[in-house]
């Protein structure tokens, strides 16, 4: 496969080592800041991990695209959240700082240091499933700030089949917000 230099965008940030990350489904390549790595040799080093990336993300996105779109408006996603945070509150014996809404370009939801929860105002299209489910794994990260063993097993707890809500909420992301959900009428 040839890589499309176009596809991939290239960021510098204070690491180590280059990494590619592909939160989104456009790979992000990422290298230290003030080094001598050059992109064409690290891309060509993960040329392989990358052609499968991107052919999981063509097949996730072929799975999905006719997934159901909801309406709802911003203030029945508001109430539906808080209406989750407050069950897994008392289920996790604990209960963010403060949440907030608004339209992100590169994640469901965010948790910070500090406790506070954002929401990507964009769920308002999502089935009620993954809505709890990104309200409990945000309510998760109160407890384990990471990805680690321990963070999934707290979500296995709740949500057994979580990779399988994973590869939903990734295949509703391109549904989403590679195109206008506006112009989608459901
Ligand atoms: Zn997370």
């Amino acid at each position: 496969m040839i890589m499309q230099k176009d596809k991939i965008s290239i960021i510098r940030r204070k690491i180590k080592y280059p990494r590619i990350e592909l939160k989104t489904g456009v790979p992000v390549l990422i290298l230290p800041q003030n080094s001598s790595f050059d992109e064409t040799e690290v891309l060509d080093k993960h040329k392989r991990w990358l052609r499968q990336k991107l052919e999981f993300i063509e097949k996730t996105k072929k799975k999905y695209k006719n997934q159901k779109i909801y309406q709802r408006s911003e203030n029945d996603l508001i109430k539906l959240v808080t209406s989750f945070v407050d069950e897994y509150s008392k289920i996790l014996e604990k209960k963010p700082s403060k949440i907030s809404f608004r339209y992100m370009k590169t994640k469901w939801a965010s948790c910070s240091k500090e406790g506070k929860i954002t929401f990507n105002s964009v769920m308002k299209y999502l089935p009620p499933r993954l809505i709890r489910y990104i309200v409990f794994h945000e309510m998760a990260h109160l407890l384990v700030s990471n990805h680690n063993k321990n963070f999934w097993r707290l979500i296995k707890k709740e949500f057994k089949n979580y990779t399988h809500y994973e590869e939903q909420l990734f295949g509703y992301w391109f549904l989403l917000l590679e195109e206008s959900p506006k112009s989608k009428d459901h």
